[in-house]
């Protein structure tokens, strides 16, 4: 080919070119796609634009502007909600690559799927305001069934989906392994509500939040299987603005609260032919008390009897006098200690017996009474009192959340209360107060111990004081308020309470240099300060496979994986970073002091049943949290609201944690559970004669 030729076609292959090139830009001007990749730039109507999404914590919220020339310039993203150091970090790369790509269809940062999907979707809905369609045209799905899997609170959660061209027809969830009461709620709550919105931009269920994400992460990894882009799904519907309908609830008693006080009280006063109505503010019952782990204190029991324990009320009343420092209302204590046994008794006669008893922290006999099968006692009981008041058909009003007492003259005659639809007007004869402690409240912890700002709570959602406030704005007076419990041992990621009954049963706790620092059954507060001195204000609780099949909650500790396994001693030391000869030498003082029921280190003199010598060998690393609010509401022995002159406040009761006096400075491990039971009881009892009168 002679060079003449070869210059016209390469002058023509040019020309060629640059006209497709200026056609493009003329005539096929980029449209928004949030599913393309590559740029969109210039294809937007400039102004900024925010969209919202449901993230790993709570809203992720994504602002973009779009600049004159139709491009993203910039983008701002806000999750404060999100994990600091797993979703929180990858907010930065988001937002960039959003930035480099112009567009939403960006690669999700791995390990945070959640946030990177809530980044996508928030992104996508800002631009399709920005003049993109392809949101509005909605998911597509290849129709099928399709499983996946996520990693709940106590293991895997597995969501089976099934889905036609254009809609999620059908969601299966299977989570055994969640928290009895908390996240079994979510297994059965979120199906619903994700099948209504068609989307899985939904809220948690509160309190169950580890359980809900794991749904919605499992479920994001079905529909991407069955090929939708994710981005795609509807944004979470809003909340109607519609104004609330009043609405008027006549009954002989309102309880507020069902948690174990209120729903003692509330099986109690239906037993005794009054109307009740009880008022959650969850979308559950059970608060604080699914969450008690180990058992209920009672002394001179059939329980004790028929097992040889000789045990005394009055010891029972000096335990509690002692490890609440002499704080406490003895006339209460003397009620709680009184009515302990036949509290027991009334559990068997509803269908809930507590017959294994052991010891536990502050108590001078055997006196904690647990479920036959090492259940925790609290889902044991919260589970057992669902089903007798679902017999006697006691209604509770869940998601509605008591905000005011009425008072009639200095008389409290009902309760003022809100839920999404309704504003209502309770009126009652007597009215209970059940709403538990403050430990949840950060904002009420500060104002009364402001040292504890930003310690870790063990506390239910729901603990956010509300009774406490109430009963105050009627003038009643609180006693003992800024006596905040914490409690040992408390797994700082996860909030998750190691119950006393590890110890109880034979655990140790070690500091990080492989030394037992205390009598770990010593009262909570005493090993709690004994905790903080050690080097990094932590311990590590060590037991073995022995006391690990004994103890039914230890389960759960390694399903959530917060235990550390080791097959040998020096194993075990060498994974928590401890000298496997000084953990070892430890190990072999404490096994000396069993077998010779004598340590002569701590003058430790419970719970040495066993030694702690059979592998594997487990630790966890614990340090004090937040746990019991002591203080509360005034009441006398009948659990009369006492005003601040001292007087009645006719037709108001309370019973449990909302109340201070029982437990003084300092309460002790098992004494909460016989706090609601048998105050749960006095108050339903006198709020039941009251109405009488
Ligand atoms: P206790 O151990 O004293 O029974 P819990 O913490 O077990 O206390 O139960 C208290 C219950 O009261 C929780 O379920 C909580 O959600 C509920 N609660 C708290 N405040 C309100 C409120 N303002 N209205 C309705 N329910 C409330």
């Amino acid at each position: 080919m002679n060079s003449d030729i070869m210059r016209v076609r390469i002058l023509r292959a040019l020309v060629c070119v640059l006209t497709i090139a200026l056609l493009t830009t003329l005539v096929i001007k980029p449209k928004f796609d949030p599913s393309a990749n590559g740029s969109a730039s210039g294809s937007y109507t400039p102004g900024t634009y925010t969209g919202v999404a449901n993230g790993f914590g709570g809203d992720v919220e994504v602002t973009l502007t779009i600049g004159d020339n139709g491009g993203i310039s910039s983008v701002e993203i806000t999750g404060a909600n999100e994990t600091p150091e797993v979703g929180g970090a990858a907010i930065p790369i988001l937002k960039d690559s959003i930035l480099e790509k112009q567009s939403a269809d960006i690669d999700g940062v791995s390990g945070a799927t959640i946030t990177s999907t809530a980044v996508k979707s928030a992104a996508s809905k800002a631009l399709a305001q920005a003049g993109g369609s392809a949101s509005a045209e909605g998911p597509s799905f290849t129709p099928g069934t399709y499983t996946g899997t996520a990693k709940g609170f106590g293991g895997d959660v597995e969501v089976t989906v099934t889905v036609s061209e254009s809609t999620i027809d059908d969601i299966q969830v299977v989570g055994d392994h969640e928290t009895e009461n908390i996240g079994t709620f979510a297994v059965s709550m979120m199906p619903d509500r994700i099948l209504e919105a068609q989307t899985t931009d939904v809220d948690a269920v509160a309190g169950a939040t580890v359980t809900s994400k794991a749904i919605l992460l499992a479920l994001q990894d079905a529909l991407t299987q069955a090929g939708c882009d994710l981005s795609t799904l509807p944004s979470k519907p809003a909340k109607d603005n519609v104004a609330k309908t009043d609405k008027t609830v006549d009954c002989d008693i309102v309880i507020v609260g069902a948690g174990g006080a209120g729903m003692t009280a509330a099986i109690n006063a239906t037993e005794q032919g009054k109307k009740v109505v009880v008022l959650e503010m969850m979308p559950y019952a059970g608060g604080n008390t699914t969450k008690a782990t180990g058992g209920m204190n009672a002394a001179e029991t059939h329980y004790q009897k028929e097992q040889g324990i000789d045990d005394s009320v009055e010891t029972f009343i000096e335990d509690t006098m002692e490890g609440g420092h002499q704080m406490n209302n003895r006339d209460l204590v003397t009620v709680m200690a009184e009515n302990s046994a036949s509290a027991i008794d009334w559990l068997d006669s509803i269908g809930a017996p507590l017959p294994k008893v052991g010891f536990s922290g502050g108590a001078t006999n055997a006196r904690i009474h647990a479920p036959e099968d090492g259940s925790g006692v609290g889902a044991y009981l919260v589970t057992r009192f669902l089903n007798k008041m679902d017999d006697l058909g006691i209604e509770v009003m869940y998601e509605t959340k008591a905000t005011e007492l009425i008072s009639d003259n200095g008389t409290i005659v009902g309760v003022k209360a809100e839920s999404d639809e309704f504003n209502y007007t309770i009126n009652a004869k007597a009215v209970i107060l059940a709403t538990g402690g403050f430990g949840n409240n950060q904002d009420m912890i500060v104002k009364y111990r402001s040292d504890l700002k930003g310690t870790v709570s063990t506390s239910a959602p729901g603990a956010m004081g509300d009774g406490i406030v109430m009963a105050e704005e009627v003038g009643a007076d609180l006693v003992d308020i800024d006596q905040i419990q914490l409690h040992p041992t408390v797994e700082q990621g996860t909030s998750m309470l190691i119950t006393e009954s590890v110890r109880g049963d034979g655990a140790i706790l070690v500091n990080q240099e492989g030394k037992r620092f205390t009598n770990e059954l010593l009262t909570r507060d005493v090993v709690s300060a004994a905790e903080l001195e050690q080097t990094g204000g932590y311990a590590y609780i060590i037991f073995d496979q022995r006391l690990r099949d004994g103890l039914k909650a230890i389960e759960k500790y390694v399903s959530t994986g917060i235990t550390v396994q080791g097959d040998s001693i020096e194993d075990l030391a060498e994974q928590i970073d401890v000298d496997p000869s000084v953990l070892a030498e430890t190990m072999k003082t404490w096994n000396e002091a069993v077998a010779n029921q004598n340590d002569a280190e701590f003058g430790r003199d419970t719970g040495m049943e066993n030694d702690l010598s059979v592998g594997p060998f487990y630790a966890i690393k614990i340090a004090p949290g937040i746990h019991h609010t002591m203080g509360g509401v005034k009441i006398d022995t009948k659990c009369q609201v006492i005003n601040t002159d001292g007087q009645v406040i006719p037709g108001l009761y309370a019973a449990g944690e909302v109340t201070g006096g029982v437990h003084g400075g300092n309460r002790i491990g098992g004494n909460a559970v016989a706090d609601i039971v048998v105050f749960g009881q006095v108050a339903s009892d006198s709020a039941v004669k009251y109405c009488d009168k």
